[in-house]
């Protein structure tokens, strides 16, 4: 089945982890895929590893935090591909430390990677989304954003304005018929997860209701489905794929 035969999808963080594993479940059902990531060698690795084995990807290294680098990527990737259809906002970065010991440049750095990030990418990228017949915006936020966590003012913060941000563009692409969703995903096995103690695990898997941590495939699945005609009725929603954390 080719459920995005022929789309362009931009995935952020496609280097590793959740945004790699996108990447490679678009390009599995048809998808050009532009494997987005700061440096050139983790989203040159994902694209190689896909053109190998027939599917289409090509390798971006930009700063989505950085508004010079993302327009000129915009332009870029329309010209690269004729078109652009979705857009994964995917990438995101951690510095977690208590409000105590958190330096503005903490906060920052978090809040211009996580949110402005997006709303960079989106920016750059409206006008041909706006074009496609089956324009497609998916923010990866988190179930911190819904709930908060100690240690986490700065991403909790990022990944809440995420949500705002998802409505609002919902709203506002709406009558161009280009849906904007968010998901929130729970603790998946990632390396922005492997830093975790046993002690700390042990504490996370107590609050699953499934007592498992998640794969970057359950989010994959769950974007895929976003991104297909499937779904081509829900907009502005925020879905939880966590292993029941937040019900
Ligand atoms: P990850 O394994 O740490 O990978 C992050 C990816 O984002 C990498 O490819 C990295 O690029 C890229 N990236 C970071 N900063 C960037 C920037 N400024 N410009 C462009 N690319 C940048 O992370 P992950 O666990 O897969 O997480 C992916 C998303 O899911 C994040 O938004 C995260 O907040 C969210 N999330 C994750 C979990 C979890 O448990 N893992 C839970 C909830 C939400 P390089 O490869 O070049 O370093």
């Amino acid at each position: 089945m080719d459920l995005l035969n022929n789309r362009v999808a931009v995935v952020t963080g496609g280097g590793r982890g959740i945004g790699a594993s996108i990447a490679r479940f678009f390009a599995q059902q048809g998808a050009h895929v532009a494997v987005v990531s700061r440096n050139l060698s983790s989203c040159q690795k994902v694209a190689d590893a896909l053109n190998s084995e027939g599917f289409q990807a090509n390798a971006y290294a930009v700063d989505v935090a950085d508004s010079q680098a993302v327009a000129t990527f915009g332009k870029q990737v329309t010209s690269d591909f004729g078109k652009v259809d979705i857009l994964v906002n995917n990438a995101g970065i951690t510095r977690d430390t208590l409000l105590l010991r958190m330096s503005e440049e903490d906060w920052d750095l978090v809040i211009d990677t996580n949110l402005k990030g997006a709303f960079l990418m989106a920016k750059s990228l409206q006008r041909p989304l706006m074009k496609s017949p089956c324009g497609r915006i998916i923010n990866i936020s988190s179930v911190i954003g819904l709930v908060g966590n100690p240690g986490q003012a700065n991403y909790a913060s990022s990944k809440a304005g995420l949500l705002g941000l998802t409505k609002s563009l919902a709203r506002e692409l709406a009558s161009r018929k280009v849906t904007c969703n968010a998901i929130a995903p729970g603790f998946i096995s990632t390396d922005m997860t492997q830093s975790l103690s046993e002690k700390q695990m042990e504490g996370i898997l107590s609050q699953i209701p499934l007592k498992t941590i998640g794969k970057p495939e359950d989010i994959a699945q769950l974007a895929l489905f976003l991104a297909s005609d499937a779904a081509a009725y829900i907009t502005g929603q925020t879905l939880a794929c966590d292993g029941g954390m937040t019900m």
